[in-house]
């Protein structure tokens, strides 16, 4: 059974993607850093296994990794957002952010490829954002930790190529999770007006792409950015 490890599995996009990889028939090994009971409950629905780590933390990644063994699949996903005028923005949150989103994935990224270059096939899906392909007033630091992750997908893929293994990107729009349930039910209808399609996406709808990006039927794709945003630009 191939295995799949998802960053921040425990809930919101990375758990919905949990749940489509299991039904594909993938041995989903399910990240979690502060919802433990979460993860294992979706461990257990899902003949899945709960995994601990903070991806912030290098050695908390790489023993996880070690636990884990080679994986077929890493989907990271793990993330925070934080939102505040940037004069207000203090050295402490735009470390933290770049911490968990960027250092988070260079670090999964950097424990899960020479198992892949070993055998010589792999696939990486890192989950950017709509804002770090347009911008986003207010989130300069998130924005940049996002636009940051595309610039490694676009180098992955070109390194990692010839070792028979893919690297794409999803582009979420608004998703309708944890992450923004800041926005009140009035700011959520606004943006779903603003949205080409009419509505804010779920979780469901990023898990779809990933498993079809995670499956054979994406074999020739690699090096992509793929929006999943019904339409929406920031
Ligand atoms: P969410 O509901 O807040 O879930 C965040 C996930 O990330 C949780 O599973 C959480 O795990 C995990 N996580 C956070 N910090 C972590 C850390 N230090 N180590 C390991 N795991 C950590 O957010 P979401 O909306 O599903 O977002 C998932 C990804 O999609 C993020 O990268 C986010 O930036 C991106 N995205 C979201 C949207 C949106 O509108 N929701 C749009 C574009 C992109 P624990 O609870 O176990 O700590």
């Amino acid at each position: 059974m191939k295995k799949a490890l998802v960053t921040g599995g425990s809930r919101g996009i990375g758990a919905a993607i949990c749940r489509a990889l299991a039904r594909d028939g993938w041995k989903v090994y399910i990240n979690y850093n502060e919802s433990g009971d979460k993860a294992r409950a979706l461990a257990e629905e899902t003949g899945g296994v709960a995994v601990w780590a903070d991806v912030s933390d290098e050695a908390a990644v790489r023993a996880m990794f070690d636990a884990v063994g080679d994986v077929d699949l890493l989907v990271s996903n793990a993330g925070i957002a934080h939102a505040e005028l940037v004069q207000d923005l203090s050295e402490a949150d735009w470390r933290r952010l770049f911490a968990v989103n960027t250092d988070g994935a260079f670090h999964a990224v950097r424990a899960a490829v020479p198992g892949m270059i070993r055998r010589k096939r792999g696939n990486i899906i890192i989950i950017t954002s709509v804002c770090g392909v347009w911008g986003s007033s207010c989130e300069t630091a998130y924005s940049a930790t996002k636009g940051a992750l595309i610039a490694m997908a676009k180098s992955l893929f070109k390194e990692l190529g010839p070792s028979g293994i893919r690297v794409n990107a999803i582009a979420p729009g608004v998703i309708d999770t944890d992450m923004t349930a800041c926005f009140s039910a009035e700011e959520k209808a606004a943006m779903a007006a603003d949205t080409p399609l009419g509505r804010i996406g779920t979780p469901e709808d990023v898990a779809e792409l990933a498993a079809f990006l995670a499956s054979d039927r994406a074999s020739f794709i690699t090096g992509q950015i793929i929006g999943c945003d019904g339409g929406f630009a920031l």
